[in-house]
């Protein structure tokens, strides 16, 4: 391997897309690369790519064209492109649009990048092994120590009609808990205060491995959680009992040094009272992303999601019960495939029910492939589908205004991201923007402040 060899990774879309990045750049760093913001001074150009928006993917084919000029002064360079794309290039035709690529894989073949590279050009990469077998094993490189994503589940099998993540990433596949534990141990000792655990269906882990369940551990016996709480019985459990989800953070939580947990992105049908107790885990951020996508029911069912208006509403309330104060997300599509203004106001009106502090609005584009693609028109305008995502816009931004003003004087903690101009800002306990006066040092430290001042987007804070 010659001398400084640099790498550039370009990533589209999720967090999960972001915490792959992490690994190509783990990997690409452990074969002698160094990363560099510049594209033009690399010599392996990497888009990690995301397919849930058509616009996301256009952006690819213009990248591609553009980093072709680099090959004048660079004639071995090599461009290669994963994520989501080529995971649902199943015939190819993606590919073909392609030309000046030289790797096209999917993510979940990221452990053959070391002999990938090898075959294209063995002068520069001498190592022809594949380095790890699975794509866990890949350790990431990650862009801050305080705070890390931690992938636990990969693919889905949930298949909403929507969907192209189930195409794109395949089968739902679960880590095994010794790994997670072990990879988390090792992020607490490195200083990681917080933790993210990601998965398309993140409620619904299963352990490979369920025997590394401690003894002790609350949500294997279940008797205790629900006698003890009133809840009901559990709504869904292996045999013995045991939540595999619940059960995790439970784990989780007994790792010390570590401050803070943060999941995303549970799906409502999985949702058992275990992990409503688990939300009161020490740990646990005051937040949770429960993404409802529709308030109407021929809506969901058209959207293969597998619950209610009604079993969401009665979720959301057990969650309050249990914990009053959480703040909460979730994600909505509107316009999709012949939806009606009067199926739409059941939206809006699950929206001012919930109450929800945060929420992410997409405008319904048929991805190919998909089920809603074949089967359903995508015959709601484009300036009607403007216009419902405006109106959740608007009453997003009202409510958040007036929730987020309860927050004053109260006290609460920051896990500080940013320093600039005299200004700490990082993540409130409710995983909201918080902002107060500090020094540098702070970057990386939970500091206790007190609510002075609120908005809808900040909140303003003054240390304690
Ligand atoms: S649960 Fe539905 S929306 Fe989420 S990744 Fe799976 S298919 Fe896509």
């Amino acid at each position: 391997m010659q001398k400084n060899k640099y790498y550039y990774i370009l990533t589209f879309g999720c967090q999960m897309n972001k915490n792959d990045s992490e690994r190509i750049s783990g990997l690409l760093t452990s074969i002698g690369l160094k990363e560099t913001k510049t594209p033009k001074k690399a010599d392996v150009l990497f888009i990690n790519t995301c397919s849930v928006r058509q616009h996301a993917e256009d952006r690819v084919f213009g990248f591609v064209r553009e980093w072709q000029k680099f090959r004048i002064n660079k004639p071995n360079l090599i461009v290669g492109i994963t994520g989501c794309l080529p995971g649902r290039d199943k015939d190819g035709k993606l590919q073909k649009k392609l030309p000046g690529v030289d790797l096209f894989f999917p993510i979940n073949e990221l452990p053959t990048l070391a002999r990938r590279l090898h075959e294209l050009n063995p002068g520069l990469f001498p190592g022809s092994l594949d380095s790890v077998e699975e794509y866990w094993q890949i350790e990431p490189k990650l862009d801050k120590k305080y705070s890390a994503f931690v992938t636990i589940q990969n693919g889905c099998n949930n298949f909403c009609t929507y969907c192209v993540v189930p195409y794109a990433r395949g089968q739902e596949k679960n880590r095994p808990l010794k790994e997670i534990l072990k990879e988390i141990k090792a992020l607490v000792k490195n200083g990681c205060l917080e933790v993210t655990l990601l998965g398309q269906v993140v409620n619904n882990y299963q352990a490979p491995d369920k025997k590394n369940f401690s003894k002790n551990n609350l949500f294997c016996h279940p008797e205790l959680v629900s006698g003890s709480l009133g809840m009901p019985k559990q709504v869904r459990h292996d045999s013995m009992g045991t939540d595999h989800f619940a059960a995790l953070l439970w784990e989780i939580n007994q790792i010390k040094g570590l401050k803070r947990i943060h999941w995303t992105a549970a799906d409502p049908q999985y949702f058992s009272d275990q992990q409503i107790q688990a939300l009161t885990l020490l740990k646990q951020v005051n937040f949770l992303h429960l993404p409802v996508q529709s308030g109407n029911n021929q809506i969901l069912k058209k959207m293969n999601r597998k619950y209610t208006r009604e079993n969401y509403l009665k979720l959301v309330k057990k969650i309050k019960k249990v914990r009053p104060e959480i703040a909460l997300g979730t994600d909505f599509i509107v316009g999709f495939c012949a939806e009606t203004k009067k199926q739409f106001l059941d939206t809006v009106d699950l929206y001012k029910k919930c109450d929800f502090d945060i929420s992410y609005h997409a405008q319904y584009s048929a991805r190919s492939g998909t089920v809603a693609a074949k089967m359903f028109k995508d015959n709601v305008s484009r300036e009607e589908k403007k216009r419902r995502w405006q109106v959740l816009q608007d009453l997003m931004e009202e409510i958040t205004y007036r929730k987020n003003q309860k927050y004053l004087g109260q006290k609460n903690s920051v896990l500080v991201d940013n320093f600039v101009d005299g200004w700490c800002s990082g993540n409130s306990e409710e995983m909201k923007l918080t902002r107060f006066r500090g020094v540098p040092k702070m970057i990386g430290t939970i500091q206790p402040v007190k609510i002075i001042k609120t908005s809808t987007w900040i909140l303003w804070a003054e240390k304690l």
